[in-house]
């Protein structure tokens, strides 16, 4: 075998992935609001939201492939008790051998995922955030204990719903405005919740504070 068809396999299997970014921050959004967290950001997305603000992670083959090692070893070289796997699309990966090192480094896994994709790894926090134009898989509505919706337009909110009653009883239901669209839909956002108080409203609080 060649030390590309090696690094092929690696990546196939999952000891290889796309890195686009890692750093130790503050969790912005979300249940985990306000917690210290370090960010692995994966490449590769074929969702395509029209409003992402992560467009520079689509293309999987700009970023270098780095051993789940290596990832590990970054996280416990910092204080992190808690890691998120976010993207892109994490998914689009197999996520197993990275999340079994972190588990073995007794460090906290979260994922950010669109649904899109089938599940691979092991997660302590599953944040499911569906998009309309691209609908979660059955089974990650399932196994998500948190559902966070973006909302651009009145629309959404129906959209909401219908995710909302895929997910378990127990899945915490957040809305949020997304963020080219927050001055006009944010009211919007704090009106509904106040009608109807099993949602939670999430707010992009990093971008507010400014920090990655
Ligand atoms: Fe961007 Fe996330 Fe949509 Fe992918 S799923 S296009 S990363 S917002």
């Amino acid at each position: 075998m060649t030390e590309l068809d090696a690094r092929r396999r690696a990546a196939a299997e999952g000891r290889l992935l796309p890195l686009v970014e890692d750093f130790y921050t503050i969790q912005g959004e979300g249940f985990h609001t306000g917690r210290a967290a370090y960010f692995v950001r994966l490449a590769g997305c074929d969702v395509r939201c029209p409003w992402c603000d992560a467009a520079y992670t689509w293309s999987a083959e700009r970023y270098p492939l780095v051993e789940v090692g290596t990832i590990a070893d970054r996280v416990t070289a910092t204080p992190a008790r808690c890691v998120v796997i976010t993207g892109g699309e994490p998914l689009l990966h197999p996520l197993g051998p990275l999340t079994e090192i972190l588990r073995s480094r007794g460090v906290e896994i979260l994922l950010e995922t669109s649904g899109t994709q089938p599940l691979s790894g092991s997660f302590d926090w599953i944040c499911l955030s569906p998009k309309r134009h691209c609908a979660p898989r059955p089974e990650l509505s399932l196994q998500a204990d948190e559902l966070k919706t973006v909302v651009s337009c009145d629309e959404d909110f129906a959209w909401a719903e219908e995710q909302a009653a895929l997910v378990r009883p127990d899945c915490r239901l957040s809305l949020q405005p997304e963020w080219g669209a927050a001055e006009r839909m944010t009211t919007r956002i704090v009106e509904y919740v106040k009608a109807h108080p099993r949602w939670r409203i999430s707010l992009q609080t990093h971008k507010y504070l400014n920090i990655p």
